[in-house]
């Protein structure tokens, strides 16, 4: 980990003792493009494994993840003997990667939360690491908790035999926390997917629905569009001591937020149907 991040200072008076965040949709933005290559790249898994059409494979993928959270999931539970490798390596491995750009502001503001920050992704190990390296935060967060954590041994499995796991499950959750070593009502939770938030909740973090500035479920605690919203909407994450940081870099790293703001209707619910 990057020494940069580590944290130097006591965070005694920020509620937050830790901060979990997805990645898809939430660390970048849906509209660059990577959610709908996945959807496009799921769709062609189907056509070609089962031989349907396009219309067939995209109202499957969109069924399976309304049941069961994932295609993936979905297929296995069915009785589908589908490798979890095999399926990542087609569906991530064809991503347009290279429409994810290296987000120095985001880096920054990484930078100046010097609490625990960790990634919570459905997505598998490979796929996490690329897009962190695109972006260029990887060494921002302490560790990646993603499909291998809450799927280990899957391979092992007959389809059917367990239920691949996976955000929004509680099992899901349970193992998060559990995996990171948080304390869930002094850790913050970023999501863009409203269930994710919801079961975040249950479980007791702290919640951040990202893609809206509109809190618009009792689960969340806060909502932002975007996560460089967060100085302005979660200012409590830099709080030391009674008196709130102030830090250059936070204000340098706030100004950019601000230079760099876009439309309001920039974000929406942007579950990539994976
Ligand atoms: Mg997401």
């Amino acid at each position: 980990m990057d020494s940069l991040c580590k944290s130097s200072r006591q965070s005694s008076s920020s509620p937050f003792d830790a901060l979990l965040f997805d990645m898809d949709d939430t660390l970048y933005s849906y509209k660059i493009g990577i959610g709908q290559a996945l959807k496009k790249n799921i769709d062609d898994f189907i056509m070609e494994k089962f031989g349907f059409s396009e219309s067939e494979a995209s109202a499957l993928r969109i069924e399976l993840f309304r049941k069961y959270g994932s295609s993936l999931a979905g297929l296995r539970a069915l009785g589908h003997d589908i490798d979890a490798d095999e399926y990542h390596s087609f569906v991530h491995g064809r991503l347009p990667y290279h429409l994810i750009e290296p987000d120095s502001d985001l880096r920054s503001l990484l930078l100046t939360i010097h609490q625990r920050k960790i990634i919570f992704t459905n997505s598998d190990r490979v796929h996490a690491v690329k897009v962190l390296d695109r972006l260029g935060i990887r060494d921002c967060f302490e560790r990646i908790i993603c499909f291998e954590t809450m799927n280990p041994n899957l391979s092992r499995r007959r389809p059917g035999e367990v239920p691949v796991v996976l955000k929004p499950a509680m099992e899901a959750m349970n193992i998060a926390v559990v995996s990171a070593g948080v304390v869930p009502r002094r850790t913050l939770f970023f999501d863009d997917n409203i269930q994710n938030i919801v079961a975040g909740n249950a479980i007791g973090l702290r919640t951040a629905l990202v893609g809206t500035s509109k809190r618009t479920s009792k689960e969340c605690d806060y909502a932002l569009e975007k996560v460089s919203d967060l100085i302005r909407v979660i200012p409590e994450i830099w709080f030391i001591g009674n008196t709130e940081v102030d830090d250059d870099k936070v204000m340098a790293s706030s100004n950019r937020t601000r230079n760099s703001e876009m439309d309001s209707s920039f974000l929406a619910s942007t579950s990539v149907g994976a």
